[in-house]
């Protein structure tokens, strides 16, 4: 029965609506203009405009340095020498330490 639905109740829910929908619109506008702001001062998204991505695995030094840069040198014996150990290059980046933006290169 929509008569029982009066004017001030259809304007109340209609406003209830509106305001849901322009709290939950707001964020979005807000991330989208955020976003095309940058994409029109020509800043990347991903990179800021870096074009670079440092490697998370080698974090940018291109090389897996295994235990840490402060690897304790064990001085127990002179005759337990090891042949000095190069570090393995880092193949997520190609020992580069980083990559090429997708975005940036895509353009
Ligand atoms: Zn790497
Ligand atoms: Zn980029």
């Amino acid at each position: 029965m929509l008569e029982h639905i009066t004017a001030s109740e259809i304007a109340g829910y209609a406003v209830g609506t509106l305001l849901l929908s322009a709290t939950i619109s707001a964020s979005k506008i807000d991330s989208f203009i955020s976003s095309s702001q940058r994409s029109s001062l020509g800043m990347c998204r991903r990179c800021g405009d870096l074009k670079l991505i440092a490697c998370s695995t080698c974090r940018g030094s291109g090389l897996i340095k295994e235990g840490g840069p402060f690897t304790l040198i064990p001085v127990v014996g002179v005759n337990t020498k090891k042949p000095p150990s190069s570090s393995p290059s880092c193949t997520n980046c190609r020992a580069t330490g980083h990559f090429s933006c997708p975005d940036c290169s895509n353009l």
